[in-house]
């Protein structure tokens, strides 16, 4: 359920179906123009489609000129409180401004904002949060904080078609991630816009990744929201990025880059995998195909649940192996897995993305592997796989079930219900 309508931010098109466009913010003073540079570079580079800059100060908006005719991504201006800075932005050349027309100064100063992004064709992104709601709402708030969210996003969208403007997106952000997830739903039902997702001030690199994984995720998931932004308390505005596409990624939304599958570690790993995982993502960073490459802690599980992997690594105390598709390549010495691992993703791309096979290295791998694997060990993926197994067969006895009992449609279901001494009865019942 993308949002109906689309605007475009400089070259990149947000909502109405687009790809979800990931955002960032810098974190520089902007007017420090050789310090703002380099981090939109470097947001750039970790695959960010837009970024913001504050703009609060006269300096920042004369700055400002520069950034959009050297950013290689658009540039979202951000501005509160100052319509004046907003009309300078515009002027400057923005591709975007984000405000919240509730803190800029009054009716009249909003509609002079949107007269010159009328006529300068600029998108805005409008929105609400949660810590400064207008004081009609407050008692709403009390004692609905997402009907008071999603009130005051509508009463901000009816101002902008009142002035008969529709290109803008709308945010809503709260710090509460429940808030946000609530909120942002019965606002995608309500409004055609797009619809910028983020938790504000959502924390550290950690719990911030984490709680904009679950909120975003959630939303994303159902098929709410066209533009992402991960806010986290680090410097590194391209850490951000690194999670927003972590979070796509994991929803297949969009791709970028090789995907790295780990196995969770357990009593059976007789190497230090820690390392070799994060040296693995580390050099991983360096190549842009969507590739999956697996890391296993040990051989015990064969090559079990990384098989569709294009390239993997199983280790174990001295010798580990390498494959590809759940084929045997080579086994090498634990110390050298990661390195031959990366001989061969070259191998594969120098010869035109074809896996290159020495067929006396794959049959020693195999050997070793055979040595190595044990079939009746229950070893977490096996007892994933089992449960896995389990309930999908609980499903096909269910919808057998489900198919003996209603031949003859809701009457016959009824007069099921009613046969309340009926042990299927009662399981039907019970399931609602
Ligand atoms: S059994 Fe599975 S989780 Fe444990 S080390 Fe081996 S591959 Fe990793």
């Amino acid at each position: 359920m993308a949002s109906q309508r689309r605007i475009t931010v400089g070259s990149v098109p947000i909502g109405g179906g687009a790809p979800i466009a990931v955002q960032t913010m810098t974190k520089t003073e902007t007017a420090n123009l050789a310090a703002t540079m380099e981090q939109i570079r470097a947001v750039a580079a970790a695959g960010a489609d837009i970024v913001r800059v504050a703009v609060p100060r006269e300096q920042d908006v004369e700055a400002l000129k520069t950034i959009v005719a050297e950013s290689p991504i658009p540039v979202i201006a951000d501005i509160h409180f100052n319509h004046t800075l907003a009309l300078k932005a515009i002027e400057a050349g923005a591709d975007c401004v984000r405000l919240n027309p509730g803190n800029i100064g009054g009716p009249d100063k909003v509609a002079e904002v949107i007269a010159l992004a009328k006529q300068r064709g600029t998108p805005l992104r409008v929105g609400v949060n949660s810590g400064s709601l207008p004081k009609h709402l407050r008692q709403l708030e009390y004692e609905n904080p997402v009907e008071a969210l999603v009130t005051a996003a509508i009463e901000t969208v009816q101002l902008m078609e009142q002035l008969d403007f529709t290109n803008f997106k709308v945010s809503m952000k709260s710090t509460s991630v429940p808030n946000t997830i609530a909120s942002n739903r019965l606002l995608a039902e309500r409004i055609p816009y797009p619809l910028h997702l983020g938790i504000t001030e959502a924390g550290t690199k950690w719990s911030g990744s984490l709680k904009s994984a679950v909120g975003l995720g959630t939303l994303l998931a159902d098929g709410i929201g066209d533009t992402i932004r991960i806010s986290l308390s680090t410097f590194h505005a391209e850490e951000e990025v690194k999670v927003a596409w972590e979070v796509l990624k994991a929803l297949k939304l969009r791709e970028r880059g090789p995907v790295l599958i780990a196995c969770p570690t357990c009593g059976r790993l007789q190497f230090d995998m820690d390392t070799v995982v994060v040296e693995v993502e580390r050099r991983l960073e360096a190549y842009e195909d969507p590739i999956e490459v697996s890391v296993l802690g040990c051989a015990v599980n064969g090559i079990g649940e990384a098989r569709h992997a294009d390239f993997g690594i199983t280790g174990a105390k001295d010798m580990g192996m390498i494959y590809s598709k759940g084929e045997p390549l080579k086994k090498v010495p634990t110390e050298q897995l990661v390195d031959e691992l990366f001989k061969e993703i070259d191998r594969y791309y120098a010869a035109g993305k074809t896996v290159q096979r020495d067929e006396g290295a794959a049959a020693e791998a195999r050997e070793w592997l055979a040595e190595n694997e044990d079939a009746s060990a229950l070893t977490p993926e096996r007892i994933a796989a089992l449960e896995a197994a389990a309930a999908e067969n609980d499903a096909s006895a269910d919808a057998v079930l489900e198919s003996m009992l209603e031949p003859a449609g809701e009457a016959a279901h009824a007069t099921v219900l009613d046969e309340s001494d009926s042990p299927v009865a009662g399981r039907r019942f019970s399931r609602g």
